[in-house]
């Protein structure tokens, strides 16, 4: 987070390659196995590939002060909302990284690899009684990648009741995530947007009136994205049902409801998960990740390929369904990410998972009732998951914008929230404690937002110009993605 102490030399700011001198060596002791490939000659590496040369000291520090410019959960409280846990227990690497299950080759016969199916097999039924939609794939690497799984399926079910070429037409709140109409573009449908009602749930008068035999189906977020339950949602699922449409869960938000409430129960005919977000395994950098998609008994068919499943011997394998949409990516998914959200089932049990949601909510609640008064709450009632602030406020009153506000937070220590989502809210902060910060964590990141909120009040450029103790202020940031500069330049 800060800079460079005085007396030491900022190990960050240089890379390796503006760093150390010629013939600096750092020790190895050799490897005692003779089938591994040698590395080509040192010199050629030095020479053609232009390898920096640091000694051991130097490169320790460099990697180390490297390490501590990151802000990760391991170094602090993160209360990045839509994100859901951020924790990863390292009790899942061990699992994941156990010899039978990390070599186990993805073109092995099956009865080669019983254990690791096994475990395929136990997760899947877990997912399949957590959800109440018994059928599962586990091959979309992504929450995305899972919505565009069952949007297929719901897409190919309709070619086969010959309702495809009417059927256009997908309802998506304005709360929803961007992948939601995305996804239902891309698997070429019409998107239909509804409204939010002012107690934060879907405008059921609109959802009555778009409801007719163009709808394929209706994308509901539950909880949804702005952390509340999503009121009436049986009765939403019947007059979707009787209209002829599907019911899609985008079950992002599951770590609020886990052990309590079952989406099958609730009329919803496919759900994806985000094991990332409910199952502990790791978010960062775009993967790997893994989002099941879990359905009904009649959308089972469709399901992507592979499923996993037990024929009547006990053996279990890797099965196309009947009428699949076919494969999502390479053979069984990130299968050491779903060893990961297996393991963290099994540690937990049903008792700990419901713990878990249980104190999820109540940590989101917590931040909630601390802070308000001090930012805006648009949607005034009691949350799930998350709660969504507004800055509104202190952008009409004191010129500062809920992006000053996040910025100024690092300043005090602290990952900023989720700020501009959902859209449907002005100058969002959306805060997702989740259920393994403490109170203490709670009350301190509170504490630091609150001090935030009467600086602004006090000397709005101090938030203007923040951050002020990071190694880096304020970026580019439309630059840093458009024309990002990845690749060390001996000239630059
Ligand atoms: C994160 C999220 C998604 C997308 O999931 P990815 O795993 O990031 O692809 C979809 N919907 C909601 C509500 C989300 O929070």
């Amino acid at each position: 987070m800060s800079g460079a102490r005085p007396g030491h030399e900022d190990f960050g700011a240089r890379l390796s390659f503006d760093r150390g001198g010629p013939g600096r060596r750092a020790v190895d002791v050799p490897s005692w196995r003779k089938d591994e490939a040698p590395l080509p000659d040192a010199h050629l590496l030095r020479e053609s590939v232009r390898l920096p040369e640091l000694s051991q000291g130097e490169l320790v520090r460099y990697y180390t002060a490297m390490s501590a410019r990151n802000f990760g959960i391991d170094s602090g409280t993160y209360p990045l909302g839509s994100c859901t846990m951020k924790y990863n227990p390292k009790v899942n690497d061990v699992v994941a990284s156990l010899p039978g299950l990390a070599r186990a080759h993805p073109q092995a016969p099956p009865e080669d690899v019983q254990g690791t199916l096994r475990t395929m097999l136990e997760l899947r039924r877990g997912l399949g009684e957590l959800t109440g939609l018994p059928e599962v794939s586990m091959a979309p690497a992504a929450g995305a990648h899972g919505e565009l799984a069952g949007v297929l399926m719901v897409s190919r079910a309709l070619e086969d009741r010959r309702e495809l070429d009417t059927r256009r037409r997908i309802l998506v709140p304005d709360s929803a995530h961007g992948t939601n109409p995305a996804t239902a573009a891309m698997a070429g449908f019409k998107v239909t947007q509804i409204p939010t009602a002012s107690d934060g749930s879907l405008d059921r008068p609109t959802i009555e009136r778009e409801l007719d035999d163009t709808v394929a189906a209706v994308m509901v977020t539950a909880p949804n994205t702005l952390g509340l339950w999503e009121n009436g949602i049986e009765q939403v699922a019947d007059l979707i049902h009787d209209a002829g449409a599907y019911l899609y869960g985008d079950g992002a938000n599951f770590n609020a409801i886990m052990g309590r409430v079952r989406y099958g129960d609730l009329g919803f005919d496919v759900v994806h998960l985000n094991l990332h977000k409910s199952f502990s395994t790791p978010h960062g950098g775009g993967g790997p990740g893994a989002g099941p998609v879990c359905c009904s008994e009649e959308l089972a068919p469709y399901l992507p390929t592979p499923v996993v499943e037990e024929d009547e011997d006990g053996l279990v394998r890797l099965v196309a369904p009947e009428h699949s949409i076919g494969r999502l990516q390479q053979f069984h998914g990130n299968s050491a990410v779903l060893i990961r959200a297996y393991a963290y089932m099994r540690a937990l049990g049903l008792d700990g998972l419901r713990a878990a949601s249980g104190q999820a909510v109540l940590n989101a609640n917590y931040v909630r009732a601390l802070l308000r008064g001090y930012y805006d709450l648009p949607y005034d009632r009691p949350v799930l998951h998350e709660v969504v602030f507004s800055g509104s406020r202190q952008r009409r009153e004191l010129g500062v914008r809920t992006y000053d506000i996040a910025k100024r937070l690092i300043d005090h220590g602290f990952h900023p929230p989720t700020v501009y989502f959902p859209l449907i809210v002005e100058e969002a902060l959306m805060i997702e404690p989740t259920e393994t910060e403490s109170a203490e964590a709670i009350e301190g990141l509170v504490e630091a937002m609150i001090a935030v909120a009467e600086e602004a009040e006090r000397d709005p450029d101090l938030l203007h110009g923040a951050p002020w103790t990071a190694p880096i202020g304020r970026l580019d940031e439309a630059t840093a993605s458009r024309r990002p500069v990845l690749r060390w330049n001996e000239d630059s």
